[in-house]
């Protein structure tokens, strides 16, 4: 297995893994204005999908989908984002967002400035959100018992 030891998908010591196998991981981000925010991460040191075999990309894609799916019928978003840049950290790794009309970014992406927002709109997100993140458990429950049959 190839490892870089300057890169912190390869040491991933602290990250929260839902699930892993012996080719990727799947793992809970949290992060309070994206509930349910979720990485799937190719174990090896690869820089871009066409670096896995076609088996690999199916496989990698798969718990991707199975994410999106778990995402959409626990936390019922507006849309799911996926993203794939690994710009800063050059190790294959998909962020699987779901996003809400009323999220504090929404429709930018979560990386871009916050547009403006009304103090209503922001108290409104908050209460959205809190009830969200309750529900994340449950999501998370629904996608390890996916990922695992
Ligand atoms: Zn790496």
């Amino acid at each position: 297995m190839t490892k870089i030891s300057d890169c912190p998908l390869c040491r991933h010591t602290s990250d929260d893994v839902l699930w892993q196998n012996n080719q990727l991981r799947v793992i809970s981000v949290t992060d309070a204005d994206y509930p349910g925010l979720t990485r799937v991460i190719w174990n090896d040191h690869v820089k871009e999908m066409t670096d896995l075999s076609p088996k690999q990309r199916t496989d990698l894609m798969t718990a991707v989908w199975q994410v999106e799916r778990a995402q959409r019928c626990h936390l019922k978003p507006d849309k799911i984002n996926l993203a794939q840049f690994g710009n800063m950290t050059p190790h294959l790794h998909w962020h699987v967002i779901a996003r809400w009309q009323a999220d504090s970014r929404f429709p930018e992406a979560i990386w871009a400035p916050a547009p403006a927002r009304t103090p209503e709109q922001i108290a409104a997100w908050q209460k959205q959100s809190a009830l969200l993140t309750r529900q994340v458990a449950a999501y998370h429950d629904a996608l390890i018992t996916t990922l695992a049959a």
